[in-house]
């Protein structure tokens, strides 16, 4: 079985969500008292956010890659980012390193490809709404075409993720904000939606909406399980 790097705490609430689906994995592949290996280095994020929100990505790169660099240290065989959002950097990161990333939106193509999925609504940060560092990687590497939330109804959901989900906070009115902008992309023709940040199947899970989600902290650790085990 390979080491699985995982860089988290971005926010923990969803790193807890890994760590538990990477081992109910292993354990339903291998059986018994089997558990997944892994090391894993978990960021303060209060930093990593305000780095963000003021545009300051050099510097989440640099913290990031150095976390990389320790796990790697500690025998990882692979890394995980465990966040959508800093897929941003994830290229300074490998730069870094020479164990390869599981990069997350490559899992989650891989997962909408082999369901017959060609468009796709994305819900997550802004940032992963917004710009093209996770849309393209999808549209321009996969024939699935990728659509966002208007402009306002991103701010609805980039607000609920920093202030709600990554403070561990359930809202059934921001499911609800969550499920009408959902019905909404489904309307625009999506056939699925993508749970694009790891704190949003912690509101939203597949029994409260008809249309198909596709949480990308679920696959991410899949794929993990898989490149572990192979
Ligand atoms: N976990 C979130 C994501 O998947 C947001 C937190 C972050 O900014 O990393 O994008």
């Amino acid at each position: 079985m390979k080491t699985i790097g995982m860089i988290g705490g971005m926010s923990w609430e969803s790193t807890q969500s890994y760590y538990q689906a990477i081992n109910q994995g292993v354990k339903a592949a291998l059986g018994g008292l089997h558990s997944a290996k892994v090391c894993l280095y978990s960021v303060d994020f209060a930093e990593i956010e305000a780095l963000q929100h003021q545009g300051r990505w050099d510097e989440t790169a640099k913290i990031l890659a150095d976390a990389a660099v320790a796990v790697e240290a500690g025998g990882a065989d692979f890394v995980l980012i465990c966040t959508n959002t800093m897929h941003k950097v994830a290229d300074e990161i490998q730069a870094r390193i020479s164990i390869p990333i599981l990069h997350i939106a490559d899992a989650t193509a891989n997962a909408l490809l082999a369901d017959g999925i060609t468009k796709v609504g994305l819900i997550g940060t802004r940032f992963t709404m917004e710009q093209d560092f996770y849309k393209r990687k999808i549209s321009d590497n996969y024939p699935i075409e990728v659509i966002v939330p208007s402009a306002d109804d991103q701010t609805q959901i980039h607000d609920v993720i920093y202030q709600e989900l990554c403070l561990g906070r359930i809202n059934p009115k921001s499911r609800e904000a969550y499920l009408t902008i959902i019905d909404k992309l489904f309307a625009q023709g999506a056939q699925a939606v993508i749970l694009g940040c790891t704190e949003i199947a912690l509101l939203v899970q597949q029994q409260h909406t008809q249309v198909p989600l596709y949480d990308t902290t679920q696959i991410h650790a899949n794929s993990a399980v898989l490149m572990s085990l192979a």
